[in-house]
């Protein structure tokens, strides 16, 4: 392939452009926001978890005092409508009278023994309650920091993409200097290696970063300079420059 030394230098400032296209894109795939997006989200997720498990059990807390308080009102409704039948005077017999007595003892125990189940109930539903709001505390404060992060990545993003944008456009403007055939091979050769073209500095080809041989130096010395030559280690095209001393 022949292409006209100018146009082969510029495939250097190709290379040039394309590599901070591919720095941009690789800072865009690493920035450390996204990173720390995924490990708060799944801490988000996991405390979410939780607080949805202490709301149930502060729930059925809730409704077993509810309940343990029907019982207490119940029993102390009887204790009530037996101590009026007693205070009545309605109830003679001695025999009666003493049943009576030792039902309204025995509902008092009662109550009283109720009553206890409703504070114990009471007090591991305040345990309960205290710890859904530590956990929705939690929850809320790592989900104000994952949204912190994922400001921070989407400002990144925007300043990263207005760059690429740049770029590009300073890209399009390179290649229009550059003959077709000698860009699609310089494309078709960045697809494979990353780097489609390397300068030729002394004897070595800045692609691979190796020493040519004595002679392939030679060789590309009796190369016209119109005619498109490539490393043999790497297979880039090599661009001989003031630099190249060829
Ligand atoms: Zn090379």
């Amino acid at each position: 392939m022949k292409a006209a030394p100018a146009a082969q230098k510029r495939l250097l400032d190709l290379a040039e452009l394309d590599s901070v296209v591919d720095r941009l894109a690789h800072r865009r795939r690493t920035l450390p926001e996204l990173a720390e997006i995924d490990e708060l989200s799944t801490r988000v997720a996991r405390l979410a978890t939780q607080v949805i498990a202490a709301e149930t059990e502060a729930g059925d807390l809730a409704r077993e005092q509810s309940k343990a308080e029907t019982d207490v009102d119940a029993v102390r409704v009887r204790a009530e409508r037996d101590q009026k039948r007693l205070d009545s005077g309605q109830v003679s017999s001695p025999k009666d009278l003493a049943s009576l007595q030792s039902e309204i003892a025995s509902l008092h125990r009662r109550q009283s023994d109720l009553e206890e189940v409703v504070l114990e109930i009471m007090e591991r539903r305040e345990a309960a309650d205290a710890q859904v709001t530590k956990l929705s505390a939690e929850r809320d404060e790592l989900a104000a920091a994952r949204d912190g992060a994922q400001d921070r990545r989407d400002a990144a993003f925007a300043e990263i993409d207005k760059e690429a944008a740049e770029v590009r456009g300073k890209r399009t403007a390179v290649a229009s200097d550059i003959p077709a055939d000698l860009l699609a091979l310089y494309d078709k050769l960045r697809e494979q290696f990353g780097i489609g073209a390397a300068m030729l500095q002394g004897t070595r080809c800045l692609g691979c970063r190796t020493s040519l041989s004595i002679a392939e130096i030679n060789r590309i010395k009796a190369t016209s300079h119109d005619e498109v030559v490539r490393c043999e280690e790497c297979r880039r095209i090599l661009v001989r420059t003031p630099e190249s001393g060829l």
